[in-house]
């Protein structure tokens, strides 16, 4: 890989500047590829455009004026050939005064729009042109840079790297030719100096051939590390549990519910992988309600049975702390010891936990986040369980410390359904289950999408349904701006509602409260001491209260589909009918009524988590951005889904056949991403 530092014309300026767009090298300049063009291969005749084009301009200007009513506003008027367009600006520098005096001859480019005087262009770029001009020989790229570091300057290191840089194919040619895409020198040049005959419109929208191939090979880059990681997770060593022939059976005398079929596929499956010596690393799907814990418990039950610890873990306190009774349900009467670990506990209650996990007196550790820390020492850590594990981000690096040499297995289990596509490509190393079945006497939940205006009307459904021994969920809107905005809203919502029903015990429970006291207020509504819960979004994850059979969501407009489907799956887990009231303020935007519509219709968690994924993309729907996992820049799961099925399939052949093609690939298109998911 050539540093650019090694080459002459990059100078410390120009240096820096690319570092601080994250380039240091010249493949890293080669795939900067430019976020959107304009044409300056022409110039329209001003009486030829047309509302909606962008288009390059050029005449005299005849008319100049800062107006200071209603704002501060440059106006100019430029000719050509009898036709005259506006050239507007709100906000501008006394340079640009000087450019737009009358007389000057200008080329503009910009975007025609129909104003109070005809014909304008607002903001347009202008520059002073003499009497003969030339026109661009390619359309324009715009490079995405950061503020500070031009495009002339980007286009100026890209110029270079197109001359020196390694064009070369990294694999086979004969792959591409089956699959009808361009080189990849041909893809590269194309994409940063289109000739001026070329598709804007399919260039824009990344259809184009060019950005296919270049689609592709990101993709297949992405599929190749996989299997590499795949490939050496296998190479690591784990300990090999035998299949349980008391807890397990045990466990499943004492439930008072059959496992499902769904239930006991998936419990072999991973059954299986707990009797192999290497690592476990799958994810458990099931749509909330579906019945993952008792699942995890069972994989549990057979690590501790071959003497080694559990850990089970949990994003929020709120669910630990549920996971950890009914761990204590299902398990005392077995005598499986359980500890419990959170950042909340007393100085002496986690030196005494500690010194029991240490020693292995404690078999299974249930807990939050404190799991991780530096104190928490496995004796012989068998398995680690991760509950809700898209809140903990795609494959964040698990720091479970022990002793040993040998590798824990992983069981991740997500309620957030994961579409196809995205298992294929960031999940694409782990091992999928998929709980796809509710357990049976399950009525479905009744979706309402209601107006705030009728909101005296819900406020005495929400009483109707508490007064007639049921229990409900008052869910307060998302504010993103501001947390304590949230916590306020919340406060006001649980004054306004007992104010409105004094006859109701009414809690209130927030992410800013104590743990201790959260746990309080959750373990009063489980008990059904409470009768209506107003909440933030914290419950979003787990809380299984069967007799909660309403829910109220304010603003629901303002949630992510997934996180409004997760919300909803709090209730209908008992056999009444539940009911969830989705209230919106008017004035819906299309795309927000599309959202919801979305939810009102599917209880299938797959189908809204694949709207969810079109509407806001993979980096939203599974905290890809937080974790530090490396986005698919190139590549759209949406739009490319042929490539990605194309490049997994040829991805395990290449490994075999070409390993040395395989990692000029990879350095070409990782280097700037260095490892796509940590082990
Ligand atoms: P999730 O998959 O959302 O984590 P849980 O594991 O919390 O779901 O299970 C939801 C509820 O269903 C729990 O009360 C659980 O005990 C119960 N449950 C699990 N499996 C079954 C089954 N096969 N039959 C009946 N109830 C079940
Ligand atoms: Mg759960």
């Amino acid at each position: 890989m050539t540093q650019l530092a090694f080459i002459k014309a990059f100078n410390k300026p120009l240096l820096s500047s690319l570092e601080r767009l994250g380039i240091r090298d010249l493949q890293g300049l080669l795939l900067h590829l430019p976020l959107r063009y304009i044409d300056e291969t022409r110039v329209t005749p001003i009486r030829d455009v047309r509302t909606g084009e962008s288009v390059q301009i050029e005449g005299m200007v005849v008319h100049a004026e800062v107006s200071y009513k209603p704002r501060k506003t440059l106006i100019a008027r430029l000719e050509d050939a009898g036709a005259q367009i506006t050239l507007r600006f709100l906000n501008f520098y006394p340079s640009q005064i000087a450019t737009l005096s009358v007389g000057n001859r200008l080329r503009v480019y910009g975007e025609v729009r129909h104003g109070y005087f005809g014909y304008e262009m607002v903001h347009p770029a202008c520059k002073k042109v003499g009497e003969v001009t030339t026109v661009a020989e390619t359309l324009t790229a715009i490079y995405p840079t950061v503020s500070g570091v031009g495009q002339s300057l980007v286009r100026k290191a890209i110029r270079i790297a197109l001359e020196q840089g390694d064009l070369e194919e990294s694999l086979p040619e004969e792959f591409y030719q089956k699959l009808h895409l361009p080189r990849f020198e041909q893809s590269i040049r194309t994409l940063h100096h289109p000739p001026p005959e070329f598709d804007l419109q399919a260039l824009e929208n990344k259809t184009s051939v060019y950005w296919r191939r270049l689609a592709f090979d990101e993709l297949l880059a992405q599929q190749l590390s996989m299997r590499k990681h795949y490939a050496k997770r296998r190479s690591v060593s784990a300990p090999k549990f035998t299949p349980s022939q008391q807890l397990v059976p045990a466990l499943l005398k004492s439930l008072p519910f059959a496992l499902t079929a769904a239930q006991q596929r998936v419990s072999l499956e991973i059954e299986q992988d707990l009797t192999q010596p290497h690592p476990m690393r799958r994810l458990l799907q099931g749509d909330v309600g579906s019945g993952k814990t008792i699942v995890a418990c069972m994989a549990a039950m057979q690590s501790i049975e071959s003497g080694w610890q559990v850990a089970l873990m949990a994003p929020t306190e709120i669910l630990a702390e549920q996971h950890y009774r009914k761990m204590l349900t299902w398990l005392s009467p077995l005598k499986v010891e359980i500890a419990w670990l959170t950042g909340s506990q007393s100085k002496k209650e986690r030196e005494v936990t500690l010194a029991n996990i240490r020693n292995g007196v404690a078999q299974l550790v249930v807990g939050t986040h404190a799991l991780f820390q530096e104190a928490v020492q496995f004796k012989n850590l068998g398995l680690a369980i991760i509950d809700e594990q898209h809140r903990f981000g795609v494959h964040q690096r698990l720091a479970l410390r022990q002793k040993g040499q040998l590798e824990p297995h992983q069981l991740m289990m997500s309620a957030t359904p994961i579409p196809r596509t995205l298992s294929m490509s960031y999940y694409a190393d782990l091992d999928v289950s998929v709980i796809d079945e509710l357990p049976p006497g399950r009525t479905p939940i009744m979706t309402k999408l209601i107006s705030d205006i009728r909101r005296d009307e819900i406020l005495q459904r929400v009483r109707e349904a508490c007064v007639q021994g049921s229990q409900a969920y008052w869910v307060c809107p998302l504010v993103e701006e501001s947390e304590a905005l949230q916590l306020a809203t919340a406060q006001d919502t649980f004054t306004l509602m007992q104010a409105a029903f004094p006859e109701l015990s009414i809690g209130l429970v927030h992410g800013r409260m104590k743990p201790a006291d959260k746990q309080a207020v959750m373990l009063a509504f489980g008990a059904g001491k409470l009768q209506l819960l107003v909440a933030t979004t914290v419950i979003e994850v787990g809380v299984d209260v069967p007799n909660a059979s309403l829910m109220v969501i304010e603003h629901a407009e303002r949630m992510g589909l997934s996180q409004l489907h997760q919300l909803r799956g709090r209730v209908g887990r008992g056999a009444a009918q539940s009911t969830c009231i989705l209230l919106y303020q008017n004035k819906l935007s299309e795309t927000a009524r599309a959202r919801l519509k979305v939810i009102y219709e599917s209880n299938d968690g797959f189908a809204i988590a694949q709207a969810d994924l079109n509407i806001r993309g993979p980096g939203e729907l599974l905290g890809i951005r937080q974790s530090g996992v490396p986005m698919l820049r190139i590549a759209d799961l949406t739009r490319d889904v042929d490539l990605l099925e194309a490049a997994k399939s040829i991805a395990k052949g290449l490994l075999q056949q070409y390993p040395q093609a395989v990692e000029r690939h990879l350095e070409r298109w990782m280097n700037r991403a260095d490892e796509l998911v940590k082990v």
